[in-house]
């Protein structure tokens, strides 16, 4: 597969770093930890959408839109990075942000994200958490249409087949990387949600036949629900790049023991995950995802799961501009 082929919009700051995180390794006592630096892609505080952003605003740009449309919850990433991305090409963004968590703080409902997607000029709407934001989505966008606007919409998380191809062509980079310095890879572990980012890597180690474990921390759905949603995704992503059933459900593994009451509910574990990330390495988390995907990294570690000697890389997908939505989250004495 050629990845050259499909129309892209080369904004993302690549290749992200790989790092060692001495300290963390040492803390944890086991496993030698290294870091994929997506929180480094470079719009607006980066994050892991911008990759998958690369493909999908190159492919609105085709279409002859004029505006993109997306949705996300309260405190997305997603939504930050496509309104940071239209605003580079001169695009309008309207943002469909559902609440999925209740809560009432102000710093939730206006700061981090939110304050971001006014920043970059985006408009929003805000709906009641539980409905089928995709569905709400496609009927806005056609009363927008009805109005003669040129209306792209990218669904949640941009997570579709397109969206992925920014992860099969992250696969590719990291192994790459790894390569050039002999880091043989024993676990690729990152937080999992809309299943895109999963999905993509799963499809570029399969086709390069890279022999990595990948490992999703659910944020969200429960193992089942979210290993298929991934799988399925990867499927079509398979067949996009000309690589159709590389993929078998049994290579889509995702731990959902970190998710905790829900959704954009941080745990007790996620808190500890990001102040020792903070704190051991001066990397931001986020409460949201890479805070509990982190969580998950480091039980795994104190469990024994991930052995001593063994190399793990843990993908960080972003998402720090959340943590100031959450600053009622943390305790300091
Ligand atoms: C969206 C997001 C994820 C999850 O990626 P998916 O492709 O939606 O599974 C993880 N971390 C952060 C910070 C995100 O914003």
């Amino acid at each position: 597969m050629h990845l050259a082929r499909f129309p892209r919009k080369h904004f993302a700051h690549l290749p992200t770093p790989l790092e060692k995180m001495e300290r963390l390794s040492a803390e944890l006592g086991g496993p030698e930890i290294w870091i994929k630096r997506d929180d480094c892609t470079g719009l607006s505080t980066g994050g892991n959408k911008t990759r998958k952003l690369e493909f999908l605003m190159a492919d609105a740009e085709a279409s002859g839109a004029d505006m993109v449309m997306t949705q996300g919850a309260t405190q997305s990433n997603h939504a930050r990075q496509t309104a940071a991305f239209a605003a580079k090409m001169g695009m309008k963004c309207h943002i469909l942000l559902e609440d999925r968590t209740g809560s009432n703080d102000p710093n939730y409902n206006e700061s981090g994200n939110v304050f971001l997607d006014d920043l970059h000029g985006a408009s929003r709407e805000k709906h009641p958490g539980g409905i089928d934001m995709n569905a709400k989505m496609e009927e806005v966008a056609d009363q927008m249409r009805a109005d003669g606007k040129k209306v792209y919409t990218i669904p949640g998380g941009g997570s579709n087949a397109t969206g992925a191809l920014g992860y099969v062509n992250c696969a590719f980079e990291l192994i790459a990387q790894a390569n050039d310095r002999s880091l043989v890879i024993d676990h690729l572990v990152h937080a999992t949600g809309s299943a895109g980012t999963q999905a993509g890597l799963i499809t570029g180690i399969k086709a390069m036949n890279a022999n990595i474990p990948l490992l999703g921390y659910g944020v969200r759905a429960p193992k089942d629900k979210q290993e298929e949603n991934v799988f399925n995704l990867a499927l079509k992503t398979a067949e996009k790049i000309g690589a159709p059933g590389v993929v078998k459900r049994e290579d889509v593994v995702a731990n959902t023991d970190y998710v905790g009451e829900g959704y954009g509910i941080p745990r007790e574990d996620t808190i500890e995950a990001i102040e020792m990330f903070a704190q051991l390495e001066g990397i931001l988390l986020d409460p949201v995802y890479s805070g509990k995907g982190a969580a998950g990294l480091i039980d795994s570690c104190r469990k024994g799961h991930f052995k001593k000697g063994e190399r793990i890389v843990f993908l960080h997908t972003g998402g720090a501009a959340g943590l100031f939505g959450y600053t009622s989250a943390f305790d300091f004495k």
